[in-house]
């Protein structure tokens, strides 16, 4: 009889895990991806929407038909519970899904609720991190370009997603030059990392003195190591007394894991994130798996104000792919491969507008053999570049 896997998550790490699997073991397996969103979004792509150079049908494309062509059960509904010792997925619309592996790669839910103001609709602060959340911060920047001022972007404390709030800002600056009105918005940038391009990681290479002659050339001011207080209608208050005042502000939140994950006490960490050993098992239930932001990953070290580790796109599809390696072993009686989330290799654009720095490094943290820091306007045509590849490939289900 063939094995029932089900994943949870139909993202970087739940598509590629799907369809690997698919690939890899056909009949042998009867895939089952559950996904609360009925499409791919390409977050990468998120910093483009509010400056309209980026629509959500440019984006997003439908899951069903990707999942059906590779022979992999698609059911679009939000899983609510996880009975791990019975092996069963429950959805909010009533399924009971059996499972032989479960594959949880549910990303995270958005901590809006760690900082009072912070929730994007109230419309203290805009965000990028979902669709519909752009899209409303597309509306605040047209109304910005009517009547201009101050900027505050910033990454909150607790997140991990330093690299698009730092994306967001060079665009902010090179659609300020574009439309002729920087002279009119001062740039501040507010992070909880100690110091600039410290990205949860402890620093990147010579990342930290390129961002720093960033920063200088484009008249950039960073707030290092602070945390935020509360946001409010037109302002945000910083830990260390600062009030901001801005006629736009976008920032960061911190990440948690989805609700159902956290209830499962026994394989999560408080904030609900997947402990895993290094083949991407629990300990407690070895036929469970994790992948991408769903992952507990520890930082190297500790901060003043707490930060996450950046779980990217490449990230959780290099997870995926030990999670894949290791189900194939289990089937098929092969030694399975250990890959700790810290010994991946990292692949990342971080786009200006017109430029941008390709960075890659042997592991995503210390010790790494190499880190590379590639600046200029091809990082931003490699980014373009790769949109379009990515895009075009995975809506073929080719991951
Ligand atoms: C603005 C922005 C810019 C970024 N830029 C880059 C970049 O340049 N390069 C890069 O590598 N990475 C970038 N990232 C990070 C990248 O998008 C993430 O690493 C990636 O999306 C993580 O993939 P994932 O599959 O782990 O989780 P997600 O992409 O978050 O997907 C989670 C999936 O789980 C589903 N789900 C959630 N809850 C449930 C539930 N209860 N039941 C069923 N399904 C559920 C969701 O619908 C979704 O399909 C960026 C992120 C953002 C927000």
């Amino acid at each position: 009889m063939s094995k029932r896997i089900v994943v949870l998550g139909g993202s970087f790490a739940g598509m590629t895990a799907a369809i690997e699997l698919k690939n890899k073991l056909a009949d042998e397996v009867d895939v089952t991806v559950v996904s609360k969103a009925a499409d791919f979004l390409f977050m990468p792509s998120m910093i483009w929407v509010p400056f309209g150079l980026r629509t959500r049908a440019d984006i997003m494309f439908p899951l069903q038909p990707v999942f059906e062509k590779k022979g992999v059960h698609f059911v679009h509904d939000e899983a609510v519970r996880l009975d791990l010792p019975e092996k069963r997925v429950e959805t909010k619309q009533g399924q009971k899904l059996e499972y032989d592996y479960l594959v949880i790669a549910t990303g995270p839910k958005l901590n809006y609720a760690a900082i009072p103001g912070f929730v994007p609709e109230e419309g203290n602060v805009q965000s990028i991190f979902s669709i519909d959340a752009a899209e409303r911060a597309k509306v605040a920047f047209d109304a910005f370009l009517e009547n201009p001022g101050p900027v505050v972007i910033g990454g909150a404390q607790g997140t991990g997603c330093f690299g698009a709030a730092y994306e967001f800002l060079f665009n902010f600056a090179h659609q300020l030059k574009k439309h002729g009105i920087a002279d009119k918005a001062p740039l501040t940038f507010v992070t909880a990392e100690p110091f600039l391009a410290h990205f949860g990681i402890g620093g990147f290479g010579p990342g930290t003195k390129m961002t720093e002659w960033f920063f200088k050339n484009l008249d950039i001011t960073g707030i290092t190591n602070v945390s935020v207080k509360e946001f409010r209608r037109g302002e945000v208050e910083l830990s260390n007394g600062q009030v901001l005042k801005h006629a736009f502000a976008m920032f960061a939140p911190s990440f948690l894991g989805i609700d159902a994950v956290r209830a499962c006490a026994d394989v999560t960490t408080a904030a609900g994130f997947v402990k895993v050993k290094e083949t991407y098992q629990t300990e407690k239930y070895p036929e469970v798996y994790a992948a991408g932001v769903a992952v507990q990953v520890d930082p190297p070290g500790p901060t003043e104000v707490p930060c996450g580790v950046p779980k990217t796109g490449y990230l959780s599809e290099e997870m995926a792919k030990v999670v894949v390696h290791n189900i194939v072993a289990d089937i098929e009686g092969h030694p399975k491969v250990s890959l700790s989330p810290g010994a991946i290799d990292a692949k990342c654009v971080l786009d200006a507008g017109n430029t941008g720095i390709i960075m890659t490094s042997d592991h995503l943290l210390e010790p790494r053999g190499h880190a590379w820091l590639i600046p200029g306007p091809e990082a931003h045509w490699a980014k373009l570049a790769f949109e379009k590849y990515f895009l075009a490939t995975h809506k073929r289900g080719m991951v």
